[in-house]
């Protein structure tokens, strides 16, 4: 099986290109933040303690988080949408701090990668999920530019005040998932830097989706 892996920080357009080379390659797509915003969401519409590492542990463990390209069911309900609202985006970041809660997901991760050829894009993929995927992609850009596209996508103000604030609650999260403990949010030593800044979608998913072609062949 193949396994392309995805990270960057959050606003950097992984979704975006890791959907269009999983397209381009016939590959299937796995989002692992939108399995830990899933969480997230059960963890607060169950009132778990979000600073209780055990109590999401086992959250994690009796919840059914199923996922089929951009469709998120949390246990049989389609929770796609509401995974993207702002009491999530500002949870997720402790529910991914839990050790118990990442071992979990990686094992879930593991077993798609083990299922099929996959797109997987995250934090920690080609890090620590598959640091044996065949294409490790660390895909970045400028915070103001991963600032404007979070708005466009989220429908937000895109004046400079609110972009600045924006910008801020980003480098936040980005933070706080560089800082914890387990698993922590980093560039994979042999990962490919691709900046998207200023580049259009097709150019970044040829540059990716050739690289795959390449090493697939060579296997
Ligand atoms: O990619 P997205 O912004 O939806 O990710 C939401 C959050 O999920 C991240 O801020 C991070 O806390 C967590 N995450 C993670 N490991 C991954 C993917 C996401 O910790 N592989």
């Amino acid at each position: 099986m193949s396994v392309i892996a995805i990270d960057g920080p959050a606003g950097a357009g992984k979704s975006t290109i890791a959907r269009a080379v999983a397209d381009r390659l016939g590959f299937e797509y796995l989002d692992t933040g939108a399995m830990y915003r899933a969480l997230a969401l059960a963890a607060l519409e169950s009132g778990t303690d979000l600073a209780n590492a055990a109590a999401l542990t086992a959250l994690t463990e009796s919840v059914d988080i199923d996922l089929r390209g951009d469709v998120v069911k949390l246990d049989g309900r389609d929770v796609s949408e509401l995974i993207r609202g702002p009491g999530v985006t500002a949870a997720v970041s402790k529910v991914a701090a839990v050790d118990g809660v990442r071992r979990a997901m990686a094992a879930m991760q593991r077993a798609r990668a083990d299922a099929g050829n996959l797109v997987m894009e995250g934090r920690d993929i080609g890090s620590a999920v598959v640091p044996t995927a065949d294409v490790k992609i660390f895909l970045t850009a400028s915070k103001e530019e991963r600032a404007r596209r979070r708005a466009r996508q989220m429908g937000l103000a895109t004046d400079e005040q609110s972009l600045k604030e924006l910008s801020r609650s980003i480098e936040k999260r980005d933070r706080a998932d560089a800082e914890r403990k387990a698993s922590p949010f980093v560039k994979a030593n042999d990962a490919v830097v691709v900046d998207s800044t200023g580049k259009d979608v097709e150019t970044i998913v040829d540059e990716i989706a050739s690289a795959a072609l390449r090493v697939i062949d060579e296997h």
